[in-house]
């Protein structure tokens, strides 16, 4: 059968392709676990240096083959997905290129593309290499937090490189889509500017702002107990990885000191304003920022996992917060995270309850809005 062939035919069913995973970690479990459950695919390889998590996902089923490093089976696959971070996903190529089957696809879902793109169009092999980066994901990792519906819904970018045949971009993108992700397909370095300033500049920001308040709290405490929900929400990226990040932000260095520059250029033009009392400049800055902000959905699936969080506004009593935790408790409503909100300022009500997913954001505003309480959700 010719290779155009047999791609064709797999479209209809995915459980006849042979697939590889390289990083058995958040994404690449969460990949797993997706195409077993959705597609049916029975056969899945994982490669990764942890054995606890090979384990974990042979006893589940997810995969059938779990190994350290990739032996020959790896290079006969279909498509070998690389989900380490993007130094070791470097590595990987080099090590596969020169002993995959030719038709092989390999891709991968590092944060940035250029430099992975580059890294392939420079190697001596032809590879057919399909860049990827699912947008989505969670502040934790490895695959005990994997999950097989992680994509739902989630842009998942494909940058194809010079060598990757249409076809190959087209079944890569029907199995991103039969996962339940949105598969868009753009240039490397549309992708990378287009990350620095939406994810990228954010978590530096976020640290930033974190340590400029830890640097003026004079380690007494005062700022970490009256933090509002406002810092909180801004600077909850700050929880991240460290290393994942040093990693992603190196690998985009470029673009990501033009988008520094630019907000530089306008922490300056803010300076101006304020120091020479400049009140309609400073309604202007925050104007236009509120009104490009309200252009942009809080229900939309970019690159920062949303909250799903709902408020509720409670009288100060005893036992109202096990009542309102039982309720949802009776309802098979999961929460992950509550605190009363002591510092109100510009929100609404005091009880923050972060819940998994919209799902249970909506049954939790039904079940409480009907037993009376007044609830507050994000718009
Ligand atoms: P993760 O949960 O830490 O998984 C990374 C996997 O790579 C783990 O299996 C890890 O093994 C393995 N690994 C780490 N260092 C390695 C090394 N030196 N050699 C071999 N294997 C190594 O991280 P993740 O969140 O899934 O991220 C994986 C990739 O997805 C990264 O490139 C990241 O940029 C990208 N990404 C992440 C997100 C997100 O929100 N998390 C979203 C989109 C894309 P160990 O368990 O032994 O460390």
């Amino acid at each position: 059968m010719e290779p155009n062939d047999f791609r064709n035919e797999i479209m209809n069913d995915f459980s006849k392709l042979k697939i590889t995973i390289i990083g058995l970690g958040l994404i690449g479990g969460s990949l797993a676990r997706a195409m077993h459950d959705k597609l049916g695919l029975r056969g899945i390889t994982a490669v990764d240096r942890d054995s606890a998590a090979l384990q974990l996902a042979l006893e589940q089923g997810v995969i059938s083959n779990g190994l350290s490093s990739p032996d020959e089976s790896v290079c006969d696959s279909d498509i070998i997905f690389i989900c380490t971070p993007i130094r070791q996903i470097l590595e990987y190529i080099d090590e596969l290129a020169p002993r995959v089957k030719s038709t092989c696809i390999i891709t991968d879902v590092g944060s940035t593309k250029g430099i992975i793109t580059n890294h392939v169009e420079n190697l001596p092999h032809r590879l057919c290499f399909i860049g990827g980066h699912p947008m989505a994901g969670t502040e934790k990792s490895g695959y005990a937090n994997s999950r097989p519906h992680l994509f739902e819904n989630a842009y998942y970018i494909i940058t194809p490189a010079r060598g990757a045949t249409g076809d190959s971009v087209k079944l890569l993108s029907s199995l991103v889509e039969a996962i339940g992700a949105i598969p868009v397909v753009m240039t490397p370095e549309e992708h990378d500017m287009a990350v620095a300033g939406i994810s990228h500049l954010p978590h530096v920001l976020a640290a930033a702002l974190v340590n400029t308040v830890k640097d003026i709290d004079n380690n007494t405490g005062r700022l970490q107990t009256l933090s509002a929900g406002g810092f909180r929400d801004i600077t909850r990226i700050a929880s991240s990885s460290p290393g994942l990040w040093e990693n992603i932000v190196m690998s985009n260095r470029e673009q990501l000191l033009e988008v520094l520059d630019q907000l530089d250029q306008k922490l300056s033009d803010f300076v101006g304003y304020l120091k020479s009392g400049s009140s309609g400049d400073i309604y202007n800055f925050f104007d236009s920022a509120r009104q490009f902000r309200e252009t942009i959905s809080d229900y939309g699936h970019g690159l920062l996992p949303r909250i799903h969080r709902i408020i509720v506004d409670v009288p100060d009593r005893p036992g109202i917060i096990g009542e309102i935790a039982t309720l949802l408790g009776c309802h098979n409503i999961n929460i992950k995270n509550i605190y009363v909100a002591n510092s109100r300022e510009f929100e609404q009500g005091c009880l923050v309850i972060t819940l998994p997913d919209m799902d249970s954001v909506d049954t939790a505003f039904d079940l409480l809005t009907e037993n009376g309480y007044i609830v507050f959700r994000d718009k």
